[in-house]
């Protein structure tokens, strides 16, 4: 066991399609310290989605040893990961991934309700305060298709952090907004963090890199 929040070794991935293979992740090995910023970086197929959601627990890995907070995670069963999955991991992602039938508020509750046993008026205040938290206080009601790409995003931000999870992560969050609302969202970003929030990003983008305390480049499934 290492002193890392996370702690992925020697990671290994595959995909198959009918007679195809392909290698994914080729033996990752990396620790994330809590309060980090880290930037994973590297050209498109080097395996950087692949490892974010392997980070996040939405995909197993088929090789090597995994620990989240010191705990190995390799053989738990799939309500336990999800479990450790809510309550460790906000995600936020290209697409935004809202449902479009509920209004932001709806949205942001959704990984409370998920969680079980809260009340829902305890749900939706957690969910009004992180929307303020991001700007939203006004767009409560709003339904994602009335809200700007750059706002959707925030409400996808207020999503993943109402839970209070250990770390943020984000899969090429700008990369459906125009520069400004990019610029916006890099913004908050920065200010999560420099408010302690954990953030993983994988990103194209060199300026959102900046923004990283640690930059990983991925190349053909290993890290450089
Ligand atoms: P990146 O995020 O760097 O663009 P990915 O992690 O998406 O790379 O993909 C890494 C490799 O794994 C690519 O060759 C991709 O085609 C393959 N891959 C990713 N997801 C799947 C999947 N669900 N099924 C089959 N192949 C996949």
């Amino acid at each position: 066991m290492t002193n890392g929040l996370l702690s992925a070794i020697e990671i290994v991935k595959r995909y198959s399609t009918g007679t195809a293979s392909t290698t994914a992740l080729a033996g990752v090995t990396l620790d994330v310290e809590k309060g980090e910023f880290l930037c994973i970086t590297g050209p498109s197929g080097s395996g950087k989605s692949t490892l974010l959601s392997i980070l996040g627990l939405l995909e197993k890995h088929d090789e090597g040893r995994y620990e989240v907070a010191g705990i190995d995670i390799s053989g738990a069963s799939r309500d336990a990961l999800a479990r450790t999955r809510n309550k460790h991991f906000g995600f936020i992602f290209q697409a935004f991934n809202l449902l479009p039938e509920m209004s932001a508020l709806q949205n942001v509750a959704m990984p409370l309700k998920f969680r079980g046993g809260i009340p829902n008026e305890a749900c939706l205040s957690a969910a009004k305060a992180s929307l303020e938290d991001v700007g939203l206080g006004d767009k409560l009601l709003s339904l994602p298709s009335q809200l700007s790409g750059g706002q959707q995003q925030r409400v996808a931000i207020a999503r993943a952090l109402v839970g209070k999870p250990d770390v943020l992560l984000a899969d090429e969050p700008t990369g459906n907004l125009d520069s400004a609302s990019a610029d916006a969202i890099m913004e908050l970003m920065r200010e999560l963090h420099s408010r302690g929030t954990t953030t993983i990003l994988v990103t194209h983008d060199r300026r959102m890199a900046q923004l990283a305390s640690r930059v990983v480049t991925l190349v053909d499934g290993k890290l450089l």
